[in-house]
């Protein structure tokens, strides 16, 4: 099947300043893509050419088979869009606006239908300036949707959002994802990343520096795990078996242990600690997260 993005040596100059250096993407219907970056990455500027809203310098672009530069209004009507700023009118109630924006597209969704999806059925007859942050961007999404698209971009969707909102929002999203919609979401959020995720890419400088699943980007499913704990006091690290005294990293009260195999590291250090009558109760176990693998990743990078 073809791919709903295909991207292939998109490059974009502000002058003599590049800010997509030459990058690669493809992104598969029915998936969620995640498009994570430092400030300054690219990503917005990414985002804006494959919407049809920003000209590039060279590469080839296809979205749902068609170039976004020349694309008409039918190709418009298949793409959905969260942007940055907020695009709802503030004298225009929730529900208002909503009616508003589905007169724009030859199939919209049901208007309760969408306001429930993003949780707003008690502000539907509240006007947009009297909103709360939050609040509005949960309405950017319902406006996003309102038109059924079958490709929906979203741009750090949840920046703004309480825990609680943030959860249902990613309820919404799931529930795109359920409707067989494509999703491409650029985030700051790693746990937002992980997540919902079925494909990270991650740009850096203007170029597309990993790609891969939330378990396995930038190699993390083979990256080593640490083993962490205090000693009771009297006990000193030399007193460990061999095999973890050559696994020590580190100093301070805290004893660390790196390995790439925590499972059979933590049972030596059980055997030896129960042998011992020796309490560890701050015992840890940590594998690399995937902020690790991402500041990893970015922090190289000019
Ligand atoms: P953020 O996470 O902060 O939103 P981003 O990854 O979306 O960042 P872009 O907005 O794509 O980054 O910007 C990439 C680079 O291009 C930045 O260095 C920015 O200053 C520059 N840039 C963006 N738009 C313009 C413009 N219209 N003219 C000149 N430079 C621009």
């Amino acid at each position: 099947m073809e791919p709903v993005v295909s991207v292939r040596g998109l490059r974009k100059s502000y002058g003599p300043f590049e800010a997509v250096a030459g990058i690669d993407l493809e992104v598969e219907r029915g998936e969620i893509f995640a498009f994570l970056g430092p400030n300054g990455a690219g990503k917005t500027t990414t985002v804006e050419i494959l919407e049809g809203f920003r000209d590039r310098t060279a590469g080839e672009v296809s979205v749902l088979g068609v170039d976004p530069a020349h694309a008409g209004s039918s190709w418009r009507n298949r793409v959905g869009a969260v942007l940055q700023e907020s695009s709802a009118e503030p004298g225009f109630t929730v529900r208002e606006c909503l009616q508003l924006y589905s007169g724009y597209y030859l199939e919209p969704r049901d208007i309760d239908e969408t306001i429930a999806l993003v949780g707003l059925e008690e502000k539907a007859e509240t006007k947009g300036a009297q909103l709360s942050g939050g609040q509005r961007r949960r309405l950017d999404v319902a406006l996003a949707l309102i038109g059924d698209p079958e490709l929906i971009f979203l741009d750090e969707p949840t920046t703004g959002f309480d825990p609680s909102a943030r959860r249902t929002a990613w309820h919404v999203i799931e529930g795109l994802r359920q409707l067989g919609k494509t999703v491409f979401l650029t985030t700051h959020y790693m746990d937002e990343a992980e997540h919902l995720a079925d494909r990270i890419a991650v740009i850096a400088g203007g170029r597309i520096v990993a790609e891969g699943t939330p378990g396995s980007l930038g190699g993390r499913n083979t990256m080593a795990a640490t083993i962490s704990f205090t000693l009771p006091e009297g006990v000193g690290a030399d007193e460990l078996p061999e095999e973890l005294r050559g696994l020590l990293s580190g100093a301070g009260e805290r004893v660390t242990l790196t390995t790439h195999t925590p499972l059979i590291h933590v049972r030596d250090l059980a055997d030896w600690a129960i042998g011992r009558e020796l309490d560890l109760s701050d015992l840890a176990l940590r594998r690399p997260t995937l902020e690790d693998v991402y500041l990893n990743l970015t922090e190289s990078t000019p």
